[in-house]
């Protein structure tokens, strides 16, 4: 009757070892889906208005509130003479 047993505890082993893989996969999936939900740093982020402390949206290149250029400092590359 012990290989009976082998068999079961065989069988459990295996059946422990697919639901383990099948729960990683799901963990490393719910993951990658919550960081997404949250919002990965580094994404688009309100700019606060460095004269008048207006927060615009993340997109705005220009102060809504007094026109002040946002990241001005990054786009205005020309050179002067
Ligand atoms: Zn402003």
């Amino acid at each position: 009757m012990l290989w009976v047993v082998g068999l079961m505890i065989v069988g459990i082993v295996g059946f422990i070892l697919m639901l383990a893989t099948l729960i990683g996969a799901l963990v490393s999936m719910m993951a990658r889906a919550g960081r997404a939900l949250i919002g990965l740093p580094g994404g688009p982020s309100p700019r606060t208005c460095g004269r008048c402390r207006h927060v615009n949206a993340a997109h705005a290149r220009y102060c809504a509130q007094c026109g002040q250029a946002l990241g001005a400092e990054r786009e205005t590359t020309d050179v002067h003479g």
